[in-house]
């Protein structure tokens, strides 16, 4: 039989050399706060933790969060359990009861407590930003030598705002479309950073085609360093998908055109890639909205006789590739100062 040399009771065994009453009163298995202050942004619920915000939906759930982030065990206790009980006091004032269960040196010591969480309210970092109308860059839609359509306008602001939802998604915080500003010659788009203005570029180019150039102006100086507003000039192409052109002796529907010229020859019926910086002169000769209903009048293999919507002659062309419609039956056509083409 030993004793406790603190309390002097009679004891088996000794834990750090006292009596396990003793032991337990110098061990505080929790320790936290009173009150702990935390901060969530009133317009989109972001909360601040670790020194930044982050997009959350669940005031409970932070809560907790920011509990578990003041709470400190002790550390020499092992198979620590913690348990959180969380009570709405008010709009802004949780209570949390703390439990916590582990063992020290092998005694199993059991602790309760509580803090008071308040809940305040600041705008966040992106919320504040998009409010003072913040933006790093101006990605401004134009089109070569003609006006932009309404449907590539409607289309680029769209995927702008898709791309910088798709941002925030995934955490960054800070993209957002600041503002879109309409114009005669197309639009303006003000995004919050350098980074998104370029993927906005590359992808309603992506879409449309064309190229985009960019170019920085200073703005003035933060914390020593320099900061930049950079200007994308993107520039649609002159000829869009659907146009019918002539390059050289061919005759091109435009699938596409950005730094390919893809689409068909109309004439042949093939396929057609060709670098844009390689292609000559481009001329429209027409549209697939031209186009107007005809008859096959016959097919004689590598030729078909097509009805002049105009004249109502039967002329003789050669037979594209992806004609499948045999003759007697109706089919698009196009009359430009080429000749007349069937449509695929
Ligand atoms: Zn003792
Ligand atoms: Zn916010």
């Amino acid at each position: 039989m030993q004793f406790c040399p603190k309390c002097g009771k009679d004891t088996d065994v000794l834990f750090e050399n006292v009596c396990r009453e003793c032991f337990l009163k110098t061990h505080e298995l929790i320790d936290c706060p009173l009150v702990i202050h935390i901060k969530t942004c009133p317009t989109c619920g972001s909360f601040f933790r670790k020194g930044k915000w982050a997009f959350s939906n669940d005031e409970t759930k932070n809560v907790l969060d920011s509990v578990r982030d003041e709470i400190s065990i002790d550390k020499k206790a092992k198979n620590v359990e913690i348990f959180l009980t969380p009570n709405k006091l008010d709009k802004s004032i949780y209570r949390v009861g703390i439990g916590v269960t582990a063992e020290i040196n092998g005694i199993a010591i059991t602790e309760e407590t509580g803090l008071e969480v308040r809940v305040g309210k600041e705008a966040c970092d992106a919320c504040s930003r998009i409010a003072g109308g913040y933006f790093e860059g101006i990605v401004q839609v134009r089109a070569e030598n003609r006006l932009p359509t309404k449907e590539e306008l409607t289309r680029s602001e769209n995927i702008a705002r898709e791309l910088a939802g798709r941002y925030q998604d995934k955490g960054d915080r800070l993209s957002f479309i600041s503002r879109t500003v309409e114009l005669d010659e197309g639009i303006d788009i003000y995004v919050s950073s350098t980074k998104l203005g370029k993927q906005v570029c590359n992808a309603v180019i992506e879409v449309f085609g064309g190229k985009f150039s960019e170019s920085p102006s200073l703005i003035g100086q933060k914390d020593g360093v320099e900061i930049y507003r950079v200007t994308f000039s993107l520039r649609l192409p002159e000829f869009v998908r659907g146009d019918i052109v002539s390059v050289n002796d061919t005759v091109i529907k435009v699938q596409n055109f950005g730094k390919h010229l893809r689409g068909i020859d109309l004439e042949t019926g093939k396929k057609i890639t060709e670098p844009a910086d390689r292609i000559g002169k481009i001329i429209k000769v027409g549209s697939v909205n031209d186009a107007v209903s005809s008859v096959l009048v016959a097919d004689e293999g590598d030729t078909v006789q097509v009805l002049d919507p105009e004249t109502y002659e039967s002329i003789t062309i050669r037979k594209p590739e992806f004609l499948d419609v045999k003759a007697g039956n109706d089919i698009n056509v196009v009359k430009t100062e080429k000749g007349i083409f069937i449509l695929p």
